[in-house]
């Protein structure tokens, strides 16, 4: 034990650390109406509180419309157990097509989203976006699981990729987690898709891991710390955040791929969220920008940085 008053070379507290499990499903039921709340909390920052007011209110519509809303369709048993067998995704999100349940969804969130107070411009691509035919939809939707949105349509994306996670992690939610595989560094084990961040947890029994968030599920994946989410390095990893930050958001750069990730110390405030915080954290992005390492994580709230 570390006698009083002593520094701590050692930011991981190995003494604490169990086995932690390789992954945790998400929970829709909690997930987005925890995550409007953070929102909220989150728009104290003045110069982005309506930006975060907003999205407040898109996770709440994301959380209300599940209600009486059909199961998710699984694939089949078989399906999951061939692509477990060959090291990929079990709802591989490059694969996706629409059926009647993601309809649905999308149908019951544009109709709430319509209730939500917005600037002009998004109110009319949403508008736009209501009215459009199926397959155009179709496209916006293929184009968000690409990573392929346009910059002069974001706000109509923002609106299927909102969608988009309710539906991926109502499904999600059904499959075992128990059955799930890695599937590839920074790829989520559920869906194939990039982390939105990282987080170092405070689960009781698992202290001190780091899991990845997947920005469409919902999911978190276990994955070691100091080690690039996105090209998997462990040389060249350092830790960045914005002056006189509180250490609970920042960056985990790599000189290997030029990239980063936030990482959220949850553990030390466990009402931290893999997306809203990542929003609300704008700041360390443009910090970075001005450093020329690439934001690797994907967050639909956040496109075009
Ligand atoms: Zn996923
Ligand atoms: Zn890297």
């Amino acid at each position: 034990m570390a006698e009083a008053g002593a520094p701590r070379h050692d930011p991981i507290p190995i003494g604490d650390m169990a086995k932690p499990p390789f992954a945790r499903l998400p929970e829709p039921g909690r997930m987005f109406a925890r995550r409007a709340e953070r929102f909220r909390f989150l728009a104290r920052d003045p110069d982005l509180k309506p930006y975060l007011l907003f999205l407040a209110d898109i996770c709440g519509a994301q959380h209300g419309i599940q209600d009486g809303l059909p199961a998710a369709p699984l694939p089949a048993a078989e399906a999951i157990a061939r692509a477990r067998s060959h090291g990929m995704p079990p709802l591989d999100r490059s694969r996706f097509a629409s059926e009647p349940v993601f309809d649905a969804t999308l149908a019951r969130f544009l109709a709430a989203a319509a209730t939500v107070a917005m600037p002009e411009p998004a109110a009319a691509a949403l508008q736009e976006l209501r009215h459009a035919e199926p397959a155009g939809q179709a496209l916006m939707m293929r184009a968000v699981l690409d990573d392929a949105v346009p910059v002069e349509a974001m706000a109509a994306h923002l609106f299927v990729a909102a969608a988009l996670q309710v539906h991926f992690a109502r499904t999600a939610a059904r499959l075992d987690a128990a059955g799930l595989v890695p599937v590839g560094d920074g790829a989520c084990p559920v869906c194939g898709g990039p982390p939105v961040s990282s987080l170092v947890v405070g689960w009781q029994g698992a202290h001190g891991t780091r899991f990845c968030a997947c920005a469409l599920c919902g999911t978190l994946w276990n994955y070691v710390r100091v080690k690039c989410t996105l090209c998997g390095s462990t040389k060249g990893i350092s830790y960045r955040e914005v002056e006189g930050g509180a250490g609970i958001v920042k960056a985990e750069t790599c000189d290997i791929c030029r990239g980063y990730v936030k990482i959220l110390h949850q553990h030390k405030d466990p009402a931290l969220d893999p997306v809203a915080d990542d929003v609300a954290s704008l700041g360390l992005d443009l910090l970075l920008r001005e450093t020329g390492l690439r934001r690797g994580a994907a967050n639909p709230f956040l496109l075009g940085y």
